[in-house]
């Protein structure tokens, strides 16, 4: 569910169904039912199928009518604690379903889509004129954009990465970027050249420890001192984050918050390092699940971290969307949620609906629970207590 494809796939909205299994009796011609929510299709449906399908599309669509009531509101908890609903993009030309949806900021623009479908890297001019399009667009509005993100399930035939045992484990992002300084110095100054048209951040992905932090950095003071020197302006005080993705990062939080200005959890890679399974395989999908205790336990240290060290803290892996954690993560005290744009609407509705200190207090309760069966019990538990709270006043 955490697959790149899926990711475009919510983004723009599509419904989908993965692990279909064989599909060979299906004709052409034939009527198929797609129900992206529960993962079922129905081909050839007879009548009353059919009839249920249109009948919960309607519900679906006059609650997605209803949410819209929600657009140009701040996100604010019931007792007044604000966060900040932002997007996950991949393109410049995103920046309009942003918009649509009412998103506040861009949490996570994944660079690594400039790079896809071609036989050599995009050039820096290439990158700033799509750097410079979405600062432009978003006003002012923060934009985090992460550093090219190859690997994993994202291998570039033209990078020419040797295959490898395990991706996941392998030749992934900054460990890429560091060891090829001409790919990696020609997107930070593409960034830095964009970073004029509005407020930049820039996010590394896959960090997991302090001297990969201390090198990107000197690589960053190269190149801004490279375009000083030839007179290119660029913005001051531009933001610099990691990712926390990798769960010695998470561990290690304490360092890494005295080191940087920002965090964004990812939580799609920090699922599958920390329960080790692989994001990408379906027969161990069953134990990939973001109500895990020990996933809990670290996303509430590293907020806690970031906060101790006076920094923010964000999550832009899909966890951040995810309804019934939304209350948990308010509580732990998290700053940006960055979701899919068709999310921004649900995650806002929801939060305003809930008393942040409840949550807050009922935090420890939740992670103390043994198994990801009784975090979701918790939760819905606690959360039909707040709405009684709430129906009560
Ligand atoms: C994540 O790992 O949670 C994340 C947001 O990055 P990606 O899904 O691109 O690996
Ligand atoms: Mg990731």
């Amino acid at each position: 569910l955490t697959s790149h494809t899926i990711i475009l796939a919510n983004l723009f909205e599509i419904p989908t169904v993965i692990r279909a299994g064989s599909l060979s009796n299906i004709k052409n011609g034939d009527e198929i039912l797609v129900n992206g929510s529960t993962g079922e299709f129905f081909v050839n449906p007879e009548e009353a199928v059919s009839a249920a399908f249109k009948e919960n599309m309607a519900v679906l669509i006059a609650h997605k009518k209803a949410l819209r009531s929600f657009i140009g509101k701040e996100s604010f908890s019931k007792d007044g604690v604000k966060v900040e609903i932002a997007c996950n993009i991949g393109a410049p030309e995103d920046v309009a379903i942003v918009k649509q949806n009412d998103g506040e900021a861009i949490g996570l623009y994944r660079s690594e889509f400039l790079y896809m479908n071609r036989t050599k890297p995009p050039t820096e001019e290439e990158q700033f004129s799509a750097y410079a399009k979405v600062l432009k667009d978003m006003q002012g509005k923060k934009v985090i954009i992460r550093t090219l993100d190859v690997g994993g399930d994202k291998a570039l035939d033209y990078l020419q990465i040797a295959a490898e045992e395990n991706p996941f484990l392998g030749y992934r992002a900054v460990r890429y970027c560091l060891d090829h300084p001409e790919i990696f110095k020609a997107q930070l100054r593409a960034l830095l050249r964009a970073s004029i048209y509005g407020q930049l951040l820039i996010m590394i992905p896959m960090i997991s420890g302090v001297e990969e932090v201390r090198k990107v950095k000197a690589v960053l003071l190269e190149v801004e001192k490279e375009l000083q020197d030839s007179s290119i302006p660029f913005a001051a005080d531009i933001k610099f984050g990691i990712m926390i993705e990798v769960p010695a990062a998470a561990i290690i939080s304490d360092v890494l918050a005295k080191e940087v200005d920002f965090f964004s959890i990812g939580t799609n890679d920090l699922i599958q390092y920390t329960i080790a399974v692989d994001r990408m395989n379906s027969s161990v999908a069953p134990l990939y699940s973001p109500y895990h205790p020990a996933v809990l336990r670290l996303i509430d240290q590293v907020i806690t971290n970031a906060h101790a060290a006076g920094i923010w803290c964000g999550m832009c892996g899909a966890a951040a969307g995810e309804i019934s954690l939304v209350p948990l993560w308010l509580g732990m005290g998290l700053d940006e949620f960055s979701v899919t744009p068709s999310n921004v609407l649900e995650v806002r509705a929801l939060i305003t609906e809930l008393d942040a200190k409840y949550w807050k207090e009922n935090v420890e309760k939740i992670l103390a629970s043994v198994s990801t069966a009784e975090v979701i019990e918790k939760l819905k538990e606690l959360k039909a207590k707040d709405v009684r709270a709430r129906d009560n006043n």
